[in-house]
């Protein structure tokens, strides 16, 4: 599963700049999010009935905003919202209102989840697709620290522990079929929207602080030497060796989502200019892993918008790492 453009900014810009308060809160906030969605994603496969398909981490763009889908379970019947939560600490439902350690949140997942389902029954109306959408909410968390005790949400949540249960029930359905999966999922495939920049960014950050060369992959350290090695850069604190080309690729992939409005150019990774040390990298890499945009005095690139694991498969390099 891929993160998100936010979750991808947020994490590049801890490894390059001390987030504290409101801003960490929500990286954190992002990373347990898509951590429960990989779970539930993992634990679905192993019981998803055949000739289903699960979608997951879809956006739309509609005329008054944009909504946002975790998982959709598409059978030749019926298609199921999920909306994954994963909550960390302890959480009670009662009376229509959610609390947690006493205080009272100001919104309902449960409303959230239904109007998320209506926007989509919507959606699906203008692509010809009559159906209701069934949703539910997921608490994904291992630990049981969701307490709800409201008999009108019965049926509109699973715990972590009946979601196999839940999957193996439905193998058992035996309607009419009304579509093909395959073509339900196209359709709402490319009616998806692919967002190119982060709309949600960390707030307050000076600029001139964020450390712009390579990251160590070791230890996240900051004090790199391009320059002595021939096919390695080494990290003074660690002595972790990364390959160069490896670590301008990674780095030049980070950077370009942090300079997401700004060409991509051998320019954008200028960090280390007291040495020849990684010059020739930095351009070979260019050359070899990204498409030209244009060509000027200085080419620019075409940014891929993702940190290198998510933009390229396979990646073997000729030389490797030395932890
Ligand atoms: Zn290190």
């Amino acid at each position: 599963m891929k993160k998100s453009i936010e979750l991808a900014y947020f994490e590049i810009m801890s490894q390059r700049y001390e987030l504290t308060g409101e801003n960490q809160r929500h990286l954190e906030k992002m990373q347990s999010g898509y951590q429960g969605e990989v779970q539930f994603e993992k634990i679905v496969s192993e019981v998803l009935p055949n000739k289903m398909l699960l979608l997951t981490d879809l956006a739309f763009e509609m005329r008054y905003g944009e909504t946002q889908i975790d998982a959709l379970l598409i059978s030749n019947n019926a298609i199921r919202m999920f909306e994954v939560k994963n909550l960390l600490s302890q959480y009670q439902y009662h009376d229509g209102v959610w609390t947690t350690n006493g205080w009272k949140l100001s919104r309902d997942y449960f409303t959230q989840m239904k109007r998320a389902g209506e926007i989509l029954e919507a959606l699906l109306d203008e692509m010809g697709i009559r159906t209701e959408v069934e949703t539910k909410l997921v608490f994904i968390q291992e630990e049981d620290t969701v307490q709800i005790s409201d008999s009108r949400t019965e049926g509109l949540y699973l715990k972590r522990w009946q979601i196999k249960k839940y999957f193996k029930e439905l193998e058992k359905e035996t309607y009419g079929a009304k579509w093909r999966p395959e073509e339900v999922a196209v359709k709402l495939m490319k009616r998806a929207s692919r967002r190119k920049f982060p709309k949600v960014r960390p707030v307050d950050v000076d600029k001139t602080q964020i450390y712009r060369g390579i990251v160590c992959c070791g230890c996240g350290g900051h004090k790199i030497d391009v320059g002595t090695e021939r096919y390695h850069v080494v990290c003074r604190s660690c002595g972790y060796r990364e390959s160069k080309e490896k670590a301008v690729l990674r780095t030049l992939c980070d950077l370009a989502i942090l300079d997401y409005d700004q060409p991509l150019t051998r320019r954008t990774l200028n960090y280390y200019q007291d040495t020849k040390g990684i010059h020739n990298t930095i351009r070979h890499v260019l050359k070899k892993y990204f498409k030209v945009h244009s060509r000027g005095r200085t080419a620019d690139y075409i940014n891929p918008m993702k940190r290198m694991e998510d933009a390229f498969d396979d990646l073997k390099f000729r030389f490797r790492d030395i932890p």
